[in-house]
């Protein structure tokens, strides 16, 4: 980051009253969990079907097993830990200058950092219940299970994550809308914006400042948005 944009970008933190966060995938990639599009993302790496198809509801009800083996190896990632990004924004929630962070992402890392406001467009993947019964299950669960989890009753455990072409909680959006309307300043970062309806939401945003953090162009084209290219971690520890 030059110092003429590290600046500005400091400019805009300081007269911020209210900031909404709007991240994805590209905020774990520092903590170690790939994301979709990168040089190194899920979709560079060979599967039998495109990670879409295998995060899609059809395919969770006809091709179970084979989802669950994905899922175990490539979205359930227990041990990673927060980074500098995360960390920064949940210091920015406790300080009172942050109300709440909108994510994409399914892996929990703002919690962990100590987020408590945290909107998971896409739930969670600490989070799963039973189809027939509700029961509640643990991450640790399904990680240990074998082929399709079930439940005590026979029912197969599902995570609450939101597959392509389930809706979105009707909850979490008008949440996420409320923030994005009270805030003064937007911080969008590690996404590529493609993902709609989440993506869409930022339209929503009725304040001054719009701040985007990525590496490489995301898809969107924010008229008067910062522009900052580089690694969110990176660039948040340095503010
Ligand atoms: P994406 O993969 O489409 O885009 C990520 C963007 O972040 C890219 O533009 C990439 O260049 C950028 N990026 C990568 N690392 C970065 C870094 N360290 N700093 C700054 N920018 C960085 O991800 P998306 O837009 O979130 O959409 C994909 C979908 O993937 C989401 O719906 C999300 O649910 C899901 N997903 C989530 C996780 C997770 O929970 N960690 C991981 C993979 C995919």
């Amino acid at each position: 980051m030059d110092s003429f944009i590290k600046e500005k970008l400091r400019a805009i933190m300081r007269r911020t009253e209210r900031a909404v966060f709007f991240g994805g995938a590209g905020v774990s990639t520092e903590s170690g969990i790939p994301d979709f599009r990168s040089e190194n993302g899920l979709y560079r790496q060979k599967y039998a079907y495109p990670p879409e198809q295998i995060l899609s509801h059809t395919f969770f009800m006809e091709h179970t097993a084979e989802f669950f083996r994905f899922y175990r190896d490539k979205m359930l990632c227990l041990t990673a830990q927060p980074n500098a990004a995360h960390i920064k924004l949940a210091e920015w929630e406790k300080e009172g200058s942050l109300s709440a962070v909108i994510t994409q992402n399914i892996d929990g890392l703002h919690q962990k950092a100590g987020s408590k406001k945290v909107l998971e467009l896409h739930g969670s993947i600490w989070r799963n219940h039973c189809v027939r019964c509700g029961k509640f299950y643990s991450a640790q669960t399904i990680q240990e299970s074998d082929g399709v989890p079930l439940c005590e009753c026979g029912g197969i455990i599902k995570p609450d994550v939101v597959l392509y072409e389930e809706p979105l909680e009707r909850e979490v959006i008008a949440e996420s809308i409320s923030e994005l309307k009270a805030a003064d300043t937007l911080i969008v970062g590690g996404t590529s914006l493609t993902v709609y309806p989440a993506a869409g939401l930022i339209d929503y945003f009725g304040g001054k400042n719009i701040v985007v953090i990525n590496r490489g162009a995301p898809a969107g084209n924010i008229r008067g948005a910062l522009y900052v290219d580089g690694s969110i971690g990176e660039i948040l520890e340095r503010l």
